[in-house]
């Protein structure tokens, strides 16, 4: 068994915050093993509480369509959330929840080693840019070593207030290139700096 699976079977499991009394299913993320771009969204929605499974309700039928644009398919990327079990209502997660999913997705992270991670709304936004305003920062990828961090609105905001949406499709529609300029770094210095934080443009 990998250890991408041996960790969703113990997320399945995991009763170390209080949405585990509440949840059908723990929702521990998929794509590949080994996968370029990693997207964080949020937590579980209703429909993902059901299958098990995340971005599967409007959102994640609105984050595919965003990725046929760009020439992928979502078996191709890894898609993961902060926290692993839907919250009740949908409420959004509490801080202490945030903190007991950490290690998980610290560990998915370290598993699928990406090279771009594009979080999806303000909760996997504070991982990597705390304080940071999203409608200030959203569509500014930040480079951190061979990474990317690539913020961006959630989807499911642009669904809920179409003032969002040619934003969203646009921040998106730059993800090609912040690949391809990762490359042409990577060529020029293949053993470039890995602490210094620069910004990419
Ligand atoms: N929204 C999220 O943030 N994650 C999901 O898995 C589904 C909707």
């Amino acid at each position: 068994m990998s250890e991408l699976t041996e960790l969703y079977k113990e997320i399945r499991v995991c009763e170390k915050c209080i949405l585990s009394r509440g949840r059908t299913n723990a929702v521990p993320g998929e794509g590949p093993e080994h996968a370029d771009i990693l997207f964080i969204g949020e937590g579980p929605g209703f429909h993902e509480d059901r299958q098990g499974r995340p971005f599967v309700g409007a959102a994640g039928k609105y984050l595919e369509e965003l990725l046929e644009r760009i020439g992928l398919k979502r078996e191709e990327v890894y898609i993961a959330n902060v926290i692993k079990c839907r919250p009740p209502g949908n409420r959004d997660p509490l801080p202490e929840e945030i903190e007991a999913c950490r290690p998980y997705l610290d560990k998915q992270i370290d598993l699928v080693r990406p090279r771009l991670i594009i979080t999806l709304g303000r909760f996997s936004m504070q991982r990597y840019f705390p304080g940071a305003s999203i409608t200030r920062i959203h569509g500014q990828p930040k480079r951190v070593g061979n990474m990317i961090y690539y913020p961006m609105f959630h989807p499911a905001a642009a669904l809920h207030q179409p003032k969002w949406r040619n934003v969203v499709d646009e921040d998106f529609l730059k993800i090609p290139g912040l690949l391809a300029k990762l490359e042409a770094i990577e060529e020029a210095a293949p053993e470039s700096p890995q602490a210094q934080q620069l910004s990419l443009f």
